[in-house]
C-alpha cells in the first residue's frame, strides 16, 4: 500500500491557462498588469526566487519589473522605493522578497507596502485582515495548501489537524485558513514538548518549519494527508520538511517537494496579482 501522491504542478497548470485568458482580458483594455518584485539581495536563493517568479509572471502576461536596492539601503530608501511603486498606476502588485537585510525591519517595510497592491498578503495590514476574517490579500503558501486540499475534495471541517510552524508567512495565515473552514486546528512549533506525538493525531498535517526530514515515520498515522511546504536546498537537491520516501507508503496521501506546494504558491500570488489589477481597473483614478 502507498498513500497517494497529489501533484501541484497539475494544479498550478489549470490555473495558468485561467489566469493566461483573465490577463488577456486586462491586456485588451490597455491594462497591463505589472508586478513589481522588489529585492536587496544579489545572490543567493532569494535571486532564484525573484527570478522565478518574473519568468511565472511573464509566462501569463503579467509584466515583472525587477526592483533592486542595495543590501545596505536604508529604511528611507526603502520608502521612497516603495512610495514610487504605491504611486505607479502601471504596478498592480509589489512583492518584497524575504529574507530582507537584518539592519532593516520586515514589520515597518511591510507596511510601506499599499494594502491594494500587497499581493502577497506579507503586509501587517493584511495579517489584520486575515485575522478579522476579513481577508483582502493573504499570503500564497497558505492558499496553496488549501487550495490544494479544495482540488483533491479533502474535507477539512472538524478534523484533527495539525500545522507545524507558525511563521507570519505560512504557519500561521494556514491556521487561520484552516480554521476558518472548520478545522479543529493545533499548532506546532519549536517549543512544541513532543513533536511526534502531536503530529501523529493529525489527519491533516501541515508542515512549513524549514528543517530537512524532521517529519518521519513516526510523526503520521495511516489515515493522515500530510501537505509539505518546505523548501530546503541541500547537497541531495530541493528536499521538503518529510521524509517522503519513508512516509509515502505509511499515509493516505502527500505533497511531493518539489511539484507539491511550490508551483501551486506561485500560481496563487499570480492570482492575486490579477485580483489587484482588475480591482484597480474599475477605479475611475486609471486612465482608460
Ligand atoms: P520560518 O523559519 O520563519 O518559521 C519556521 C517555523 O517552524 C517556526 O514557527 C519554528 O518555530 C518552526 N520550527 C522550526 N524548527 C522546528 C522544529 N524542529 N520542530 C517544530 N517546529 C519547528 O520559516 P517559514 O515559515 O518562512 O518557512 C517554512 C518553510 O516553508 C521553509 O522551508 C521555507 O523555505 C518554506 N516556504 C515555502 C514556500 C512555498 O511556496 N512552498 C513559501 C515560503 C516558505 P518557532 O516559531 O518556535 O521558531
Amino acid at each position: 500500500m502507498s498513500g497517494r501522491v497529489l501533484h501541484g504542478r497539475l494544479i498550478a497548470d489549470l490555473h495558468r491557462h485561467d489566469l493566461a485568458a483573465r490577463v488577456s482580458v486586462l491586456i485588451a483594455r490597455a491594462r497591463v498588469p505589472g508586478l513589481a518584485i522588489l529585492r536587496f539581495a544579489n545572490t543567493g536563493p532569494e535571486v532564484s526566487y525573484a527570478q522565478s517568479l518574473a519568468r511565472s509572471a511573464g509566462s501569463i502576461g503579467i509584466a515583472p519589473m525587477d526592483v533592486r536596492l542595495p543590501e545596505d539601503a536604508t529604511m528611507d530608501q526603502a520608502a521612497a522605493a516603495l512610495e514610487t511603486l504605491n504611486r505607479d498606476p502601471t504596478v498592480a502588485g509589489i512583492v518584497v522578497i524575504y529574507p530582507i537585510p537584518g539592519h532593516l525591519d520586515p514589520e515597518a517595510v511591510g507596511r510601506l507596502v499599499d494594502p491594494a497592491k500587497d499581493v502577497d498578503g506579507a503586509s501587517p495590514v493584511s495579517a489584520e485582515q486575515l485575522a478579522r476574517g476579513e481577508p483582502a490579500f493573504v499570503p500564497a503558501t497558505a492558499v496553496a495548501v488549501m487550495e490544494i486540499l479544495n482540488h483533491y475534495r479533502i474535507p477539512v471541517a472538524g478534523r484533527p489537524t495539525v500545522v507545524v510552524g507558525r511563521s507570519r508567512v505560512v504557519g500561521q495565515p494556514t491556521a487561520v485558513l484552516l480554521a476558518a473552514k472548520g478545522a479543529n486546528v493545533a499548532v506546532a512549533h519549536s517549543e512544541t514538548a513532543d513533536l511526534a506525538r502531536a503530529t501523529r493525531e493529525a489527519e491533516i498535517l501541515v508542515v512549513a518549519a524549514g528543517v530537512p526530514a524532521l517529519i518521519g515515520p513516526d510523526y503520521v498515522n495511516s489515515s493522515a494527508v500530510v501537505v509539505d511546504c518546505g523548501i530546503n536546498v541541500t547537497e541531495a537537491g530541493v528536499v521538503g520538511d518529510v521524509d517522503f520516501e519513508r512516509v509515502l507508503p505509511l499515509v493516505e496521501a502527500i505533497t511531493p517537494v518539489p511539484g507539491g506546494v511550490g508551483p501551486v504558491t506561485t500560481m496563487m500570488l499570480l492570482d492575486q496579482v490579477v485580483t489587484a489589477a482588475e480591482r484597480a481597473a474599475q477605479t475611475p483614478a486609471v486612465t482608460d
